[in-house]
């Protein structure tokens, strides 16, 4: 395994390439071999909540998904990634049965779960129940996480270029202020990793369908800030800046830590994130 060259940066405000202003809270820890990204200071702002990103280090998997790739039906052979996900639930103590997974079909439909499971035709997943770890699996599409302190309400989402475009957290903020009565003054959000503006070039038809800030044609193409405009969405949903943090990595930028389905051309691996209400001591 390669090791780990990781800093860890003071908490300060920054600026996307659009001038979005957010938090960059992603500190790394190792656990049981296996580097995680955790937010101690998002953890501490919303006591309760707990939150592990993995990096594509710290697996069995050969090139070109090595080596932790979570991700089945990416082209890696099934026991590999049944090695991988067993060693990343001992690192992380969570029971697989715990595991509430979206389906991800780059749609804008999110489920209410209780309980572990597959969620058929979802790109998100909302509980306020404990003993369930929301799981969102990417390379490159931004994994964003809403979560209510005070109402206990938990949404994990898997927002690509389609599902932003159809309005999935627009939907995943209506669910949690309409049917928990989440006060979004005091609700934290995080996004991230995914894949960078400049990495991100898209179809000029894909492009038209997102507000002028967030897109830009250069050198011949057309590049999407899909970072800015998960922020600008939380932002519109009633989410205060302060409370919206980003990972800080891009996927692409970053071979050496992260899987990128548009840099590998399709053939990589998959991260998870796991979110979830910590169960009571
Ligand atoms: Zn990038």
């Amino acid at each position: 395994m390669k090791e780990l060259s990781l800093s860890n940066p003071e908490l300060s405000i920054e600026q996307t390439d659009q001038g979005v202003e957010h938090y960059s809270v992603m500190e790394w820890i190792r656990q049981a071999g296996i580097p995680l990204g955790i937010l101690p200071v998002v953890e501490l702002i919303a006591p309760g909540l707990k939150v592990f990103l993995t990096s594509r280090l710290g697996g069995i998997s050969p090139p070109p998904y090595d080596s932790l790739n979570l991700g089945r039906k990416v082209g890696d052979r099934w026991s590999n990634v049944a090695k991988n996900r067993k060693l990343l639930l001992e690192a992380v103590g969570i029971p697989s049965r715990w595991l509430a997974r979206a389906e991800q079909v780059h749609g804008a439909e999110i489920a209410i779960v209780r309980c572990g499971g597959l969620y058929r035709g979802v790109d998100g997943l909302v509980t306020t129940s404990k003993n369930v770890a929301l799981l969102i699996s990417t390379a490159d599409c931004y994994p964003v996480i809403i979560y209510s302190p005070s109402e206990g309400a938990l949404a994990a989402l898997h927002v690509g270029r389609s599902g932003a475009a159809g309005g999935i957290i627009e939907h995943a903020l209506e669910i949690l202020t309409q049917k928990y009565r989440i006060d979004t003054d005091h609700a934290i959000a995080l996004v991230g990793p995914g894949i960078c503006r400049k990495c991100y070039t898209v179809w000029k038809k894909d492009a038209l369908r997102f507000p002028e800030k967030v897109r830009r044609y250069y050198a011949g193409n057309w590049h999407l800030d899909l970072l800015s405009f998960c922020i600008l969405e939380l932002n519109r949903g009633g989410l205060k800046t302060r409370n919206i943090y980003n990972a800080g990595y891009c996927t692409s930028c970053r071979p050496d830590l992260f899987f990128s389905h548009v840099r590998d051309q399709g053939k990589t691996g998959r991260h998870w994130t796991l979110a979830m209400i910590a169960p009571s001591p």
